[in-house]
């Protein structure tokens, strides 16, 4: 059995007056791929932050790979944790190459005032090649079409070597082929790196192929949890956003996010 890496119990996490999740209680084993989805402001965003020590607790208990989180205590952790956003916009006049870029990935260990060595460089060159951007590194990271700076950005994140891979909408704004392919790599590196991965998208069409298990969220609670295959029905995504059946199967038949 693998062991549980995060386990969270109760979080109420608020911004001033607004309650962003309450009460939330969530497990994850060593190794799973874990998606999780729900309709704008569920709280999804919110709980990477709880997961990577950057959340503000206002009760409950949060454990992750072996750190319990107190307030201020969430630096050590986060160097085991690898965080990958939504396309950034990066000014195309950006002095750095994509090599370079990746490179940011190694300051957490590195400690900003070092200067990266031989062996720094070489973990750069290995996850530029498991992303397949090799050929590209030393373009300048202003001139990437949006595929290719996830590439980056998913390179930069395992030059740190983390062991939980958070992604917050890696695919959004990236056309249909380019989401394929970035979840794809996504599904190969947590293989690859044997990583435990958690993954937000509003991408409903990949999860069943890349998940081993989905979180719906509403309204600041897990609404449900389980296989893909079991929970992402019609009926239940109808509920979950709000939205006739009719509407959820129009949109999946076409491949539109919810
Ligand atoms: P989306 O799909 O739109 O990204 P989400 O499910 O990730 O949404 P969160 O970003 O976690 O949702 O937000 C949950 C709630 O907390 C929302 O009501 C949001 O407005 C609020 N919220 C998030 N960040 C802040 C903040 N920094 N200050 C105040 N309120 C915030």
């Amino acid at each position: 059995m693998s062991e549980t890496i995060i386990d969270i119990k109760n979080a109420v996490v608020s911004y001033r007056e607004n309650v962003a999740l309450q009460g939330v209680s969530l497990r994850v084993k060593a190794g799973e791929f874990v998606g999780i989805i729900g309709p704008n402001g569920a709280g999804k965003t919110t709980l990477l932050t709880v997961v990577n020590g950057l959340g503000r607790l206002l009760s409950g208990q949060v454990k992750v790979l072996g750190h319990r989180l107190v307030p201020g205590n969430g630096r050590s952790l986060r160097k085991k944790v690898g965080y990958v956003a939504q396309v950034q916009n990066i000014d195309p006049r950006m002095p750095m190459n994509v090599r370079e870029v990746v490179m940011i990935g190694r300051y957490g260990r590195l400690g900003l005032l070092s200067r990266p060595g031989g062996r720094d460089w070489e973990v750069v060159d290995e996850m530029l090649e498991l992303v397949g951007m090799s050929h590209l590194a030393r373009r300048p990271i202003g001139h990437l079409s949006g595929g290719e700076q996830q590439r980056v950005a998913i390179a930069r994140c395992l030059a740190q070597e983390p062991e939980l891979f958070l992604l917050d909408e890696p695919t959004a704004s990236l056309d249909w082929k380019a989401q394929t392919d970035i979840l794809e790599l996504v599904r190969e590196v947590h293989e690859a790196r044997t990583l435990t991965t958690l993954f937000v998208t509003h991408d409903l069409g990949c999860l069943p192929v890349a998940c081993d298990r989905v979180v719906l969220m509403k309204a600041g609670q897990i609404w449900g949890e389980g296989r893909p295959a079991d929970l992402l029905t019609s009926e239940n995504l109808s509920h979950l956003y709000d939205m006739p059946v009719a509407e959820v199967e129009k949109r999946r038949a076409e491949n539109i996010p919810v």
